[in-house]
């Protein structure tokens, strides 16, 4: 028998199988309320609590990069990201667990460094880092990070709940972090060829960067969203849907619209888009709009709201309204600045880092 690779069936195909070993292993009285497909597996805590658990592996040289990432940044983000999928629940974080592999020689230094990071953002997001793993590794750094988060029942937002009518939100500004990594890429670019001309390895030879910071501290330093979980909290707002934006505007509207069984129509000129990320667009000659749709890492939240729920965030600086769910049958659709209604199937993806 010959054995299948797993590029032959992607990440996708993968997941689809290991859920589907994983499926009978919850039994109907487990307290399981969602297993696999959502932000955050979901179990009942007490009589009107759930917790909500998520996993993330940062892999060295797949996800990072320790020539163009600080240690103390990437511990940051390693937090941050998980912490932002407790939000996409309408939860807050509580507890996390740290594993980390990593080769005999790494410096001890680094390693403190990444979990002084760690233990930055875990203070900054109310999170006890309570215990973990280390490990030897063949090749580079991998880091695991689990983060346990807790909400009320009421207060759950899965992102199974659209329905035809809500309003669609999105937080912050997005675009920054896609387009910190254009700057970053191109940085690494002309240190390598540096090196490779035998010069020695210094940083000094990256261009003067300040004009880029906002960007790049996206990229490299996203923060979640827990203000405006406990804004929702304090004002009682439930999201019907929600999702953190981690692969872009776009896959993630996608993927509400399919567990919602909805379609979605979102204005092009209410999308906000940093407006650096604007500027390093227009440098590259590209579109901000891309790195708004496709770009992703911006981890600002996606979420539906049912219109009665419109006074109370439209007072809110951060948050946006950008569309509304439509019927299934009407799909994805973005009008565009021509007032021109554009499927959403059509729009080129964002091909630029892959
Ligand atoms: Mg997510």
């Amino acid at each position: 028998m010959s054995l299948k690779p797993i590029a032959d069936i992607g990440e996708f195909g993968l997941i689809e199988k290991i859920a589907a070993i994983c499926a009978p292993t919850i039994k109907p009285a487990s307290g399981v309320v969602e297993g696999i497909g959502d932000d955050c597996a979901v179990y009942e805590h007490s009589p009107s609590s759930v917790q909500v658990a998520t996993t993330d592996i940062l892999a060295e040289h797949q996800h990072f990069d320790l020539l163009t990432t600080p240690p103390h940044h990437l511990g940051s983000k390693a937090i941050s990201v998980n912490v932002s999928d407790i939000c996409a629940m309408n939860a807050l974080p509580r507890y996390a667990l740290i594993s980390i592999a990593m080769p005999q020689n790494t410096p001890v230094e680094m390693v403190e460094s990444l979990y002084n990071g760690m233990a930055h953002a875990a203070k900054l997001y109310g999170t006890a880092l309570v215990g973990g793993d280390t490990s030897s590794s063949a090749a580079g750094i991998v880091i695991s990070v689990t983060l346990i988060g807790e909400t009320s029942k009421e207060n759950l937002a899965l992102r199974s709940g659209a329905s035809p009518g809500d309003l669609i939100c999105v937080t912050g500004a997005l675009g920054g972090a896609a387009a910190g990594l254009k700057v970053l890429l191109r940085e690494k670019r002309i240190m390598m060829d540096h090196v490779q001309n035998g010069e020695p390895y210094n940083r000094d030879i990256m261009n003067n960067l300040e004009e880029y910071t906002e960007a790049i501290q996206h990229q490299l330093l996203p923060s979640a969203r827990v203000d405006i979980i406990e804004f929702f909290h304090k004002h009682q707002i439930v999201p019907t849907s929600m999702i953190d934006i981690s692969d872009g505007l776009s896959s993630d509207l996608r993927h509400i619209c399919q567990q919602s069984m909805v379609g979605a129509r979102i204005e092009e000129g209410r999308i906000p888009i940093l407006s650096q990320a604007r500027h390093i667009a227009d440098e590259f000659q590209e579109d901000a709009l891309d790195y708004a749709l496709g770009g992703g890492e911006d981890y600002q939240l996606l979420f539906t709201l049912k219109p009665d729920n419109f006074q109370a965030i439209v007072e809110h600086r951060d948050i946006t309204v950008i569309g509304k769910i439509t019927p299934k049958e009407e799909g994805m659709t973005l009008n565009d600045i021509y007032g021109m209604q554009i499927d959403m199937k059509e729009i080129r993806g964002f091909d630029h880092f892959t």
